[in-house]
């Protein structure tokens, strides 16, 4: 595996290792989440270029950028064992020599949900994800859906721009007890740990509901009183929307809907998503 610090030593890099090239950027403090990321961009194509950098763009003031976890070695194993050819992890200065003038503007998705609580967030990402895919230039490149709404704009990014990039989506990976994987889980103690299931628990009380046939304003019925009874976990929004535009469902809606949620346990905050279908 290379590994590459500068913009020079990628270019140099991706110079030597020809074929097709998939692409996985993270922020490191990397888990079996990314690994499943990893394994399909090894699986797609001939060159697979990783990205671990803590994007300080994506982070408001009150967030935890210098809280972040970074455990640089850690990454750098499971890189390796993942079939990683190019491992790419940029200081600041090389992401950002100088404040950037052009930016690019996400657009309406970008202001509800997650861009609503995080005002910014989302121009933030789509601005490293713009200058690493100019980098990198991959065939293609995997997003989790764990993050569902910057899946979708990433998606509408290329197509919008003409990118040329086919973005493919990886399912969410769990623990058993149903936790969606996040590097930010590590915030969190024990206790916190267990009422942090309330959110999973919750969605998926959804999804039953739906399975059985239960209408939208049902299955969100269902999710929202699951969690409001769960003890620890102050919820910032729990919707049903459609998972490629993020607009609300109608009440009596059929097809493909998405429960997407946020909430603080403790003082850590945590997204989730699943996908329902309603009959
Ligand atoms: P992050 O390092 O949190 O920025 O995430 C990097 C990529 O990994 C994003 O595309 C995430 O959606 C994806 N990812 C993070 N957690 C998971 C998970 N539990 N399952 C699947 N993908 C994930």
């Amino acid at each position: 595996m290379r590994v590459c610090r500068t913009r020079h030593e990628l270019a140099a890099a991706l110079d030597e290792h020809p074929g097709t090239r998939a692409l996985v950027m993270t922020m490191g403090a990397l888990h079996d989440g990314h690994a499943q990321l990893l394994k399909a961009g090894r699986e797609a194509a001939d060159v697979l270029v990783a990205s671990v950098y803590v994007n300080p763009l994506q982070f408001g003031p009150n967030e935890d950028f210098d809280a972040y976890p970074r455990p640089v070695d850690a990454d750098l194993t499971l890189l390796e064992r993942e079939g990683t050819d190019i491992a790419f992890l940029p200081t600041d200065d090389q992401m950002y020599p100088r404040e950037p003038l052009v930016r690019i503007d996400p657009g309406p998705i970008a202001t509800i949900l997650e861009g609503k609580t995080r005002p910014g967030h989302f121009a933030g990402v789509l601005q490293v994800v713009h200058k690493v895919f100019n980098l990198v230039r991959p065939d293609m490149t995997f997003f989790g859906q764990k993050d569902a709404q910057q899946l979708a704009l990433v998606r509408t990014m290329v197509e919008d721009l003409n990118m040329g990039i086919d973005v493919r989506p990886v399912p969410i990976k769990r623990d058993d007890d149903g936790l969606a994987l996040s590097s930010r889980n590590s915030y969190l103690s024990a206790d916190e740990r267990s009422q942090a299931l309330a959110i999973s628990g919750a969605l998926r009380a959804g999804r039953e509901a739906a399975d059985a046939g239960a209408t939208a304003t049902e299955v969100l019925g269902t999710a929202r009183s699951a969690i409001a009874e769960a003890d620890g976990v102050v919820l910032d929004y729990l919707v049903l929307v459609n998972p490629d535009t993020f607009e609300e469902l109608a009440p009596g809606v059929t097809g493909r809907g998405l429960l997407a949620a946020a909430a603080w346990v403790g003082t850590t905050r945590l997204i989730d998503n699943m996908e329902v279908e309603l009959r």
